[in-house]
């Protein structure tokens, strides 16, 4: 970890790669875990525009169940600790693959949703936006007056990500001098490649409870949940103690 501390104090750009593991401890478990649908349903029914096409009121129940289940969450130790360690940096970039906003809510400002956000819904013909109240969109305004069908504005199974947001967190993957992992099993293309795929020399940590994929090929891999080693991190980076070397299995100097 101290090695991960020097380098963050010696970093001028740091970039981080967030999935659903930090917002775990807010109570929303997984991307699966939220909304009652999962358990009946395929994801791929619920989350694709072939079952968009087939039954928007499904969708938009299951779609629904998670957006209250987002404004009922709060932002943990882990969102907090990740908004502060931007106070201190010069160049901090943010890119997440949730879509709970709970980034946004602790108070991180440059963040990219690289999966769209539960916040907005949009048109399946005109592309027009509407904001989503805390219960969603309810499920007699699907239609839009364009003849097309208001959708929740995130990134489907068989959809691109949206090229504007992808490119700035492309390009801040590869100048960043450190790459923090985090919640995110790294497997879930192409947001995953942003960890290890367009940059050979920035330092790069994993924080995760349990090992990923990448494990063994970051430079520093801390076994912990996001809440755990975030603040400690943050801490130290603040007070230039440093810090308790349990938490890793990969020791970072
Ligand atoms: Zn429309």
């Amino acid at each position: 970890m101290n090695e991960l501390i020097a380098t963050l104090r010696a970093g001028k750009s740091v970039f981080v790669l967030t999935g659903s593991g930090i917002s775990a401890e807010s109570g929303l478990p997984t991307f699966r875990g939220v909304g009652g649908l999962w358990r009946t349903h395929r994801v791929e029914e619920l989350a694709s525009p072939e079952g968009f096409a087939r039954d928007p009121v499904l969708v938009w129940t299951w779609y629904n169940e998670r957006r209250g289940a987002h404004e009922r969450a709060q932002p943990n130790a882990g969102h907090f600790a990740m908004a502060q360690l931007e106070d201190v940096l010069d160049d901090f970039t943010l890119a997440t693959q949730n879509v709970d906003s709970l980034h946004l809510r602790a108070g991180s400002r440059n963040v990219l949703e690289l999966h769209g956000s539960l916040r907005q819904a949009r048109c399946t013909h005109c592309s027009a936006g509407r904001s989503l109240g805390t219960a969603g969109l309810p499920l007699d305004e699907i239609d839009h007056a364009c003849g097309g069908r208001w959708r929740p504005d995130i990134v489907w199974f068989g959809e691109s990500l949206p090229q504007d947001v992808w490119q700035r967190a492309r390009e801040a993957a590869a100048r960043a001098d450190v790459i923090l992992v985090v919640g995110t099993s790294a497997v879930v293309y192409p947001a995953a490649a942003l960890a290890t795929n367009y940059n050979r020399r920035a330092f790069v940590a994993e924080i995760n409870p349990e090992a990923t994929p990448i494990s063994n090929r970051v430079a520093c891999a801390l076994r912990g949940s996001a809440a755990q080693v975030l603040p400690r991190i943050v801490a130290a980076l603040s007070s230039g103690e440093t810090a308790s070397p349990d938490l890793f299995v990969r020791p970072c100097g």
